[in-house]
């Protein structure tokens, strides 16, 4: 008696189990684009941005990483939350084509009047991205500027 019913438990709790993983999955896109920028405050004097940014307010470049996390239910159709391939042509054509070899203090028009900081980078990708794909389904951009350095922005937060 014991034994049945133990191994009717099993399929139960498997069940269960793969309903509530298939409710919601993370997956990410990691892309990576060069470009340069010089971190200064138009409102402020030279020596003012000096002593906020030092070396940082000179003009130079990093190798940026941008990685961008979206969820969803799994469709059972593909057996993906979202192509992968779809939403790296997704950033591709909204974000890097526009920054990647780029003065992000310059080049850009929609980074007009913005600090290019790692911060409000992810949050102007952020809402770029946004528009772009399904209600609901991103959740995380994350701007590496450099190995040690990153910005993230979530959804809701
Ligand atoms: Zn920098």
């Amino acid at each position: 008696m014991a034994n049945l019913e133990v191994t009717e438990a099993v399929p139960d709790v498997v069940g269960r189990a793969a309903r509530t993983i298939a409710t919601s999955v993370v997956i990410s896109r990691r892309e990576s684009f060069n470009a340069a920028h010089e971190l200064r405050n138009p409102d402020l004097s030279e020596a003012e941005n000096r002593r906020l940014y030092g070396k940082c307010a000179n003009l130079h470049g990093h190798n940026y990483v941008l990685e961008v996390e979206v969820e969803g239910p799994i469709d059972p159709r593909t057996g993906y939350v979202f192509d992968l391939k779809r939403l790296s042509d997704v950033i591709s054509r909204r974000i890097i084509e526009d920054v990647d070899h780029r003065n992000l203090n310059t080049d850009v028009p929609w980074l007009d009047g913005l600090i290019p900081t790692a911060e409000n980078l992810a949050l102007v990708f952020m809402e770029r991205l946004r528009t772009e794909l399904p209600e609901g389904l991103l959740r995380r951009v994350r701007v590496w500027e450099t190995d040690k350095n990153w910005a993230e922005v979530r959804e809701g937060a």
